[in-house]
């Protein structure tokens, strides 16, 4: 039996959290009566719209139930089957997504580049493309960033954009997975558009449901080339909502009144507290820059043991180790207060 207290809330990830306010009133109010399935209905066609004001460009918007698949197809929109993908050695796309970008491209080869804080160093890409030029390596084509990083940390604009040089010089198309995008958003302060289009991203995923959605990505493409049937490919692989209002409504209710926006700043200012709390605690060691709402910390193996058997819920095995501490759109400061005395209490 498992003496230890339940918890309300945890800091294993931000997907353990419920559905914030705005998604869920979006969804009640899109449930009514009968409206056009397949994504033929309103909600739909103002959650893309929505979107295109976001990024204060035209795009082309699709919804798909979770990560996985709106990267392994975005991915696979980019590339022919003898392609290769570089991405993070960290990447979820190389570790976390079970081979799907592969699957889904009939084989594309993910490549993977080292660099320091979960991010791409851009002259491993050029050694990479450099690498073999001969007919026997799978021809890199596409370039995937993950903002923000799977160690926590953010790309910021001119490091985007220097892997986009690198990108136009080889003829590489840029992807991003932004399955915590919001955050990285927040953490920058900048406007959508800096870090996307304007920093030569052709495909963007932005996450969803890490930031208070119940599912649901938007798949954005700024190559509108590159959108070209993608529909098919989205109904192929199982990912076309019949009833569409419900993934898209949720994003009518975030992206109203800046609530997407909100919710990750408060995400990362809860991470931002516990980060300064971790600082005082002895033996509590910070692994990576605390940029947005995940905080990174090395801890004795015992003190991590003590540490669930008082409760808590947390990752070890994301990015390069560590213990991982998530803070959500529902983190209170009570939470992360009761986290940091009990690692107090037990160093
Ligand atoms: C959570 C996450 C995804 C999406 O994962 P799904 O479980 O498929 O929704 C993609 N990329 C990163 C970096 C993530 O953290």
């Amino acid at each position: 039996m498992n003496s230890a207290p339940s918890r309300v809330r945890q800091f294993a990830s931000d997907n353990y959290a419920g559905i914030c306010p705005e998604a869920w009133e979006a969804l009640a109010e899109a449930n009514h009566g009968h409206a056009q399935s397949y994504g033929e209905d309103t909600w739909t066609t103002r959650a893309a719209d929505q979107l295109r004001d976001l990024f204060e460009t035209r795009c082309e918007v699709f919804f798909t139930f979770n990560g996985t698949a709106a990267n392994s197809l975005s991915l696979a929109s980019m590339c022919q089957s003898y392609h290769s993908i570089l991405c993070h050695e960290t990447a979820h796309v190389e570790t976390d997504e079970c081979g799907a970008p592969e699957f889904f491209s009939n084989g594309t080869k993910v490549l993977l580049l080292p660099g320091s804080n979960g991010k791409i160093d851009p002259a491993g890409i050029e050694r990479s493309v450099k690498k073999r030029t001969d007919i026997h390596y799978p021809k890199p084509r596409a370039v995937s960033l993950t903002q923000y990083t799977e160690v926590g940390t953010v790309y910021s604009v001119e490091e985007i954009k220097a892997v986009w040089a690198l990108c136009k010089k080889h003829g590489l198309r840029l992807h991003m997975d932004g399955a915590r995008f919001a955050n990285a958003v927040a953490s920058l302060g900048v406007s959508p558009k800096e870090i996307t289009w304007q920093a030569g991203v052709d495909v963007l995923c932005f996450g969803g449901t890490k930031n208070g959605m119940p599912v649901g990505e938007a798949v954005v493409f700024f190559n509108l080339e590159l959108a070209r049937e993608f529909d098919y490919r989205c109904k192929q692989a199982g990912q076309l909502a019949s009833k569409m209002r419900f993934l898209s409504a949720p994003w009518v209710g975030m992206l109203k009144n800046n609530a997407w926006l909100e919710r990750a700043q408060h995400a990362n200012a809860m991470a931002a507290l516990l980060e300064e709390k971790i600082r005082g605690i002895p033996g509590a060691r910070m692994l990576f820059p605390r940029q947005a709402n995940a905080v990174f910390v090395e801890l004795a193996p015992e003190r991590a043991a003590q540490l669930r058997e008082a409760g808590w819920r947390f990752y070890s095995f994301i990015g390069q180790g560590g213990c991982r501490f998530m803070c959500a759109w529902d983190t209170q400061p009570e939470d992360v207060l009761a986290l940091a005395a009990d690692l107090q209490r037990l160093s």
